[in-house]
Formats: structure tokens, C-alpha cells, sequence
């Protein structure tokens, strides 16, 4: 889910108080209570370079302002939860979520879509950890340093070898690992994915596609991978959650909600009904089924799959049982790594570290911040470095 201004010229963080009242689009606090809403996750994301006009070069190494458009939208998202208690409340974990569920509050998460807003630094992620994020999807619509993508409908151009991950996107599985962060594969290519899933000690998720068989489109999941999920010790314990944009679930006119439990039906058909799940992609997206046009129309999605013969149990894991499952997992996992030392690669592609001229360039004559001891060992580094 995103949070926009609600008017033309109007300042992002002013619109925050309208959301209890009525907001464009898909979500505003009525329509969340409407539809019985126990828990949401609100996404960090900001568009792909080629949107917005940007061109990080063939290496990712030219600036953008990526990194701090998600920081923006992480600011607005933690204000957004300050000034609605008596409806959201922040969580991290699944307890926390049961706790704000009991208080009557909306449960409310953070996640992060797209590598594309690390800054290609592991470093970025880390801190993003501590700020409260508990997913990253891998990639956007975009290739990044870390991973391939998908792409938006027409197959991308191929950047990596192989189409997946970089070296240091696999150390990031890594990290995600190690620091409790979900790994979300939507919109990743499919040798990313199943490299993410070979690599991942813990579950992963799909936090919004559906199933390519029924559908075919690039970002629904194909069903030789969605056999790599479910249970048994040889399969992923993750969890696919079902997306309610109309071009990946259908023709247009049999977009509706019949068609997204079809979706689920044929999913949980191949990794069990103990790893599905219901995403949405409110807000997120410029049209919505029939059926499920906006947050305030859960329900339908619930008394489709009831009619369909879906035992109640079997609806709560579907509702949250299943993905707060795996959140538990990924929890005890971090738990068990809690001593390891954070990774330390730097993207390989990156030119300015190792670091040796901050502060002023060794033959530019240009004074250098660094202590006269640490540039003199600079200096002696590069006459080394060229008898190499
Ligand atoms: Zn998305």
C-alpha cells in the first residue's frame, strides 16, 4: 500500500490527518474498518529509475534520488502510524501484531520494495533493519546491483550473468537472513527467485502475484517454482500472497473475485493450503477487480473462498495465520545468528572503496582531510599497488 497527497500542491505529511476520513484511491482509515482490516503492511517504495527519469548507467553506480525518496516515504509512513492511534499501531513482530489485533488497532508493518532504493550498500539495508522494515521484494520493475527483475509485462534486457543474482545480491540473502528482514520475491525474475530460494535459510514470501498457469504473466509464479514451497524437509515453508491487480489475474472481463480465489485455489493446490495468503497491492495499482475495488472489500475475497468450502481455521491462516508463520520462523532464525558479524562486501562494481583519496585526490594537489600518518600510508599504497 502507498500514501499520496490528496491534492494538487499539497505537502505529503499535511495530507496525513485526511486518512481518517475519506483519501483517493484505494485505502483511507474508513475503508480499512470496513473491511475488518486486522493488519496491513504500509510499503517503502519509490519508482523505478526509468520512471522518474533517472539513469543509474550500466554499472548502478551514478547517484539517484532513490535513497532518499524511500526514506521519505519511511518518514510518512512512521508519522502516518503517530497520528492515528486509536487506529494503527506499529508492529515488527507476530506478537505484536495479536497485541495491536486485541487493542483493536490495525496492526501496522513495514516493508520495502525494490533493491533499487539500497543505494547498492548492504550498509543501507542494515540501517533500514533497525528502522523497522520486515520484508524487501528483490527487486522492482527495474534490475538492480543485487538482483534481476521481471520487468512490467515485456521481458527486460538481460544485465546479469544468468538473469538472477549478483555476488552481492547473495550476500544479501544473507543479510536478510541474519537480520530478520523476509525475503519477498514479487516481481523478481525466476533465476532470481529460485537462486533466493536455494540460498535462503528461511521461508520466503510472495507478498503479491498470483499463478502463472492460471494466468500467464511474468510476475505470477510458475508452478515448477511454486513446487520448491510447502512443507516437507526438501521445500520452502514460505507463503504465496495473492495479488488483486486485474493484468496479472485475467482477461478483462473475468477480472473479478471469483477469479483471484481461482488463483489461490491453484496455488494452494501445489504448495497446500498452509502457504497462501491474500496481498492486494492497494494503491499500489491504477485498477482493481470486481469485487475487490477497495480496502473496504476483504470480505467478498473471505465469503468467496467460504462458499468455495474453506474451513474457518484454514481462512485465518489464508487471513494472516500462515504469513505470521513465517514471519516466527525468520525470527528464530535471526535469533540463531545472533552472533554473526554483518556481512562486509561492497558492491563490485563500486569505484570509491576501498576508500584511499576522501578529502582530496592524491594527484590533484588538493588538501586532504585525512591525518598527515594516514596519508603518508596512503601514499606508500599506490607504488605497491603498482608493482602488482
Ligand atoms: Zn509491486
Amino acid at each position: 500500500m502507498f500514501i499520496l497527497t490528496s491534492d494538487p500542491g499539497e505537502k505529503p505529511l499535511d495530507s496525513i490527518p485526511k486518512l481518517a476520513e475519506s483519501f483517493p484511491g484505494h485505502v483511507d482509515i474508513p475503508r480499512l474498518r470496513e473491511g475488518r482490516l486486522g493488519g496491513a503492511f504500509w510499503t517503502v517504495w519509490a519508482p523505478c529509475y526509468d520512471i522518474v527519469g533517472e539513469d543509474p548507467g550500466p554499472d548502478f553506480n551514478t547517484p539517484t534520488s532513490a535513497l532518499r525518496d524511500s526514506l521519505e516515504m519511511l518518514d510518512l509512513i512512521q508519522n502516518m502510524i503517530k497520528q492515528h492511534p486509536d487506529h494503527l499501531q506499529f508492529a515488527h513482530s507476530s506478537q505484536q501484531v495479536k497485541e495491536a489485533f486485541a487493542a483493536g488497532k490495525i496492526a501496522s508493518l513495514i516493508g520495502m520494495e525494490g533493491t533499487h532504493l539500497l543505494g547498492n550498500s548492504l550498509s543501507v539495508l542494515r540501517v533500514f533493519a533497525q528502522l523497522g522494515v520486515r520484508y524487501l521484494t528483490l527487486t522492482h520493475t527495474c534490475h538492480a546491483s543485487f538482483a534481476s527483475s521481471a520487468g512490467a509485462g515485456a521481458p527486460l534486457a538481460e544485465v546479469h550473468p544468468g538473469n538472477g543474482l549478483t555476488d552481492l545480491g547473495r550476500e544479501l540473502i544473507g543479510e536478510l537472513n541474519r537480520l530478520g528482514i523476509m525475503v519477498d520475491l514479487s516481481h523478481t525474475s525466476d533465476a532470481t527467485a529460485k537462486q533466493a530460494i536455494a540460498l535462503s535459510k528461511a521461508p520466503v514470501v510472495w507478498t503479491h502475484s498470483g499463478s502463472r498457469a492460471l494466468w500467464d504473466h511474468p510476475r505470477n509464479v510458475p508452478d515448477d517454482i511454486l513446487r520448491l514451497i510447502g512443507d516437507g524437509p526438501d521445500k520452502n515453508n514460505g507463503v504465496v500472497q495473492s495479488v488483486f491487480y486485474p493484468p496479472f489475474i485475467g482477461p478483462p472481463d473475468a477480472a473479478n473475485v471469483s477469479r483471484v480465489a481461482d488463483h489461490i485455489e491453484h496455488i494452494a493446490g501445489i504448495v497446500g493450503k498452509k502457504h497462501v495468503g491474500i496481498a492486494s497491492d492497494f494503491d499500489g495499482m491504477y485498477a482493481s477487480v470486481e469485487g475487490l475495488e477497495d480496502a473496504s472489500k476483504y470480505p467478498n475475497l473471505v465469503a468467496e473462498l467460504l462458499a468455495r468450502g474453506w474451513a474457518e481455521d484454514e481462512l485465518r491462516d489464508v487471513m494472516g495465520g500462515n504469513l505470521m508463520r513465517v514471519m516466527d520462523a525468520v525470527d528464530a532464525l535471526k535469533e540463531q545468528l545472533v552472533d554473526e558479524l554483518p556481512s562486509s562486501a561492497v558492491w563490485e562494481k563500486r569505484t570509491d572503496l576501498p576508500a584511499t583519496s576522501w578529502g582530496g585526490n592524491k594527484d590533484s594537489g588538493a588538501p586532504s582531510y585525512f591525518p598527515l600518518e594516514v596519508q603518508s600510508t596512503i601514499a606508500e599504497l599506490y607504488p605497491r599497488h603498482d608493482e602488482l
